[in-house]
């Protein structure tokens, strides 16, 4: 009888080849595959796939599904089929006050989640937190690799933490640090790139090349699919669009913005301004809700302003980029309740008139998908051809 294989005995997925990388890749997204299709979509020729997936079947990575016949044909194609939860992975997403993990296959299937809440922002507690949560998560399965999602300016497949405001984090070689501590590979990555590297891969995104996500909450995120990769650009830069103006008159930013679409459309811009004009400093967003659903007038004109600066950046991000649909997220959709007419409204009003309209969906999740998100961006980083990492240009460079 065949032993079970389980991830204790997987091999890395880094130490395959770029061919073999990419039938792994090709499985996870689109399989099972026939071996005709496969050599197809990676431009291979059938005895280079034979050579190429030999190895991944002696190992047990992939395997050979049951022989269908084709109805038309009567010609027997065995498809391969990938065992994605030989490999696991782990996900994290840091906010400024929790950590939250997730352990998932290599599909980005979360199998288990842990959280805890930050005692201390110094570097050193929140280290170790992570690595309980990752010790616990983890047991006595091989993990793959750790992904890391946190706000700041993060570049593709990153090691270090750069700007990150909630912990007052810059400059932190944080990947280092981790992997000195449980010997796992570790990769940074942009919060909101991570929430849409896990949309794409498998999420309500999967299957599409071009999307955005867009987070409300604490901030404005914005994670951007073009031509089926998630863009961060060569500072990690990409997807500032939380200060980009959306109307001439409005209230003020943290940064002396008048109207931006941070002075409208964050969580603390919603409940500050609903509860100003009553007089209260703790009306929460929950409230601010629950307030609007009793028809209070200052919470509605508050929502609807806040849809109208979602309408906007959104025809911002349509018309710049031609994107076919749009994807909301974050820990503030709440306010989609009382700001959906008016965001739809100022959608329509400042979308180019050639401009096709987007499909807006919502995505309604809690800090576990964030995290997830980063595991992805690690199993991601595994398959990558060649695996490297991308030098920030502000980082010293080693000769
Ligand atoms: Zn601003």
């Amino acid at each position: 009888m065949q032993r079970s294989r389980d991830s204790t005995d997987a091999p890395s997925l880094a130490t395959l080849g770029p061919a073999a990388r990419g039938v792994v890749r090709a499985l996870l997204l689109g399989g099972p595959l026939s071996r005709a299709e496969l050599a197809r979509r990676l431009g291979l020729s059938p005895a280079s796939l034979t050579k190429t997936t030999r190895p991944l079947l002696v190992s047990g990575l992939i395997s050979q599904g049951i022989a269908l016949v084709s109805e038309q044909r009567g010609r027997p194609g065995a498809p391969l089929v990938l065992d994605a939860s030989r490999h696991q992975f782990i996900g994290v997403k840091i906010t400024a006050d929790e950590v939250f993990a997730v352990r998932t296959d290599a599909r980005g299937r979360v199998g288990a989640s842990q959280s805890a809440a930050i005692a201390s922002p110094e570097v050193a507690p929140v280290v170790g937190q992570i690595v309980a949560l990752v010790n616990e998560l983890s047991g006595d399965q091989r993990i793959q690799a750790l992904g890391i999602g946190l706000a700041g300016e993060q570049t593709r497949f990153d090691d270090t933490v750069r700007r990150n405001s909630h912990l007052g984090w810059d400059q932190v070689p944080l990947a280092r640090l981790i992997e000195e501590r449980t010997g796992i590979p570790t990769v940074l990555s942009g919060d909101a790139r991570a929430l849409t590297a896990g949309v794409q891969w498998s999420g309500p995104g999967k299957g599409m090349t071009e999307l955005a996500v867009l987070t409300v909450g604490v901030g404005i995120g914005l994670g951007i699919v073009l031509e089926d990769t998630v863009l961060s650009g060569p500072t990690g830069r990409v997807g500032m669009i939380g200060h980009n103006r959306v109307s001439d008159s409005g209230p003020l930013c943290a940064a002396g913005h008048r109207g931006c679409a941070s002075s409208f459309l964050t969580t603390a811009a919603i409940t500050g301004a609903i509860g100003l004009p009553h007089g209260r400093a703790d009306v929460d967003l929950a409230e601010g809700c629950a307030l609007a659903a009793a028809g209070d007038p200052v919470a509605l004109r508050v929502f609807a302003d806040a849809g109208r600066a979602l309408g906007v950046i959104i025809a911002q991000l349509v018309n710049t980029l031609g994107l076919p649909a749009v994807i909301l997220a974050g820990d503030g959709l709440d306010l989609l309740a009382y700001a959906e007419a008016s965001m739809h409204e100022a959608l329509a009003e400042h979308l180019d008139p050639n401009a096709r309209s987007p499909q807006v969906l919502v995505f309604t999740s809690g800090f576990d998908e964030w995290a997830r998100g980063a595991a992805v961006v690690a199993c991601q980083w595994l398959l990558d051809p060649p695996r490297h990492r991308y030098t920030h240009p502000s980082s010293p460079r080693t000769t």
